[in-house]
């Protein structure tokens, strides 16, 4: 049976010595698509590998660019299910958001992906060959794209292992060589799962998608919320800070007349008190059958000078892409696009 490539650590890697570093370097440092183009690999070695092993997880790929430099990825899996991953072109920095299932099992109201229901893990192969994938489209070395968002769809903390090989494989200095300073897991906010992040041997940055600071309106947008209280995640959060030391991200959703009441602001501000924290607050990218309005401009002002005067702080995160298919989900509904078989 054939093994994926890319699921591996590379300690893991089926070659020793040079010719393990120079099967890594086709892989990790030049993003080779297939063995045949491993040119300083033997003819022989390269029949043996390509009998035993697969490289590319994808069957095609539809590219849909947008107007703002992103680009957005629409990925066919072997077993002909789909997923997504953005690339983000910034002036200082290259960024890739990468998905971790297909679909997703949390459902949140306002999220495309949550209404396609779970499909499937994904592998740590099928994780990393987004970033692979991105960058060979892009005409960049892998390790150029040096931020990472596990923030595309699927819910991290549900795809536990996998989602930490992925991320062992982009922080080994074997093949992504990633800092894990710019690697963000985003989670809905499973406090068990952040627990036990917070005792494996690498720290990533932690971003949680609150989206609501009183139980109510979260358990109403976040069916998971029911199992998580507000206190709990906050418990888990603060424990995160005080091993790790780094600052949480807050992500909020916009969402008009249900999370963006001033009184909110305020509830939130009360939560986030004495903790190192940065809230996003993130105009909705509304989208067919979704239910929810994007809060207006004037609204997403006010919250956030509510935020800032009580010296809590805060960005507004314009969504990549939103010409190009939109939030996280909506590819995989409807597409045309650019499209290519690997
Ligand atoms: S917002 Fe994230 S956790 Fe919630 S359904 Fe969408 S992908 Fe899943």
């Amino acid at each position: 049976m054939k093994v994926l490539l890319l699921d591996l650590q590379p300690d893991q890697y089926p070659l020793e010595g040079y010719r393990k570093k120079q099967l890594l370097s086709w892989v990790f440092e030049q993003a080779a698509p297939d063995f045949d183009s491993m040119t300083n690999l033997p003819l022989k070695l390269r029949a043996e590998l390509q009998e035993h092993y697969e490289l590319s997880p994808f069957t095609q790929v539809d590219t849909f660019p947008s107007t703002d430099g992103s680009v957005k990825y629409l990925f066919t899996l072997r077993d002909g299910r789909q997923m997504e991953a953005v690339f983000m072109p910034y002036e200082d920095r290259k960024t890739i958001c990468v998905s971790t299932m297909v679909g997703c099992p949390a459902k949140c109201a306002f999220c495309a992906t949550g209404a396609l229901g779970f499909g499937r893990n994904l592998t740590p192969g099928e994780i990393i060959g987004q970033i692979l994938y991105a960058a060979r489209d892009q005409g960049i070395p892998p390790k150029e794209i040096r931020n990472l968002v596990f923030m595309g769809m699927g819910e991290p903390l549900l795809n536990y292992d996998n989602t930490m090989n992925a991320a062992r494989i982009m922080l080994s200095p074997e093949a992504l060589n990633m800092s894990q300073r710019r690697v963000t897991l985003s989670t809905v906010g499973l406090a068990k799962g952040i627990r036990k992040l917070a005792t494996e041997d690498i720290e990533l940055k932690l971003a949680i998608s609150l989206h609501a600071p009183d139980e109510e309106t979260r358990q109403r947008i976040i069916p998971t919320g029911q199992a998580n209280s507000i206190p709990e995640i906050m418990d888990a959060a603060r424990d995160y800070q005080a091993k790790t030391g780094r600052r949480i991200t807050m992500e909020y959703a916009m969402l008009r007349g249900v999370n963006d009441h001033l009184w909110q602001a305020d509830l939130l501000a009360d939560l986030l008190k004495g903790m190192i924290s940065h809230v996003n607050l993130i105009p909705m990218n509304p989208w067919d059958g979704s239910g929810f309005e994007e809060t207006p401009e004037v609204q997403i002002q006010a919250f956030y000078d509510r935020l800032e005067e009580r010296g809590i702080p805060v960005s507004v995160r314009r969504s990549r892409g939103r010409d190009a298919g939109a939030a996280c989900g909506q590819l995989a509904l409807k597409k045309p696009s650019l499209s290519s078989s690997v």
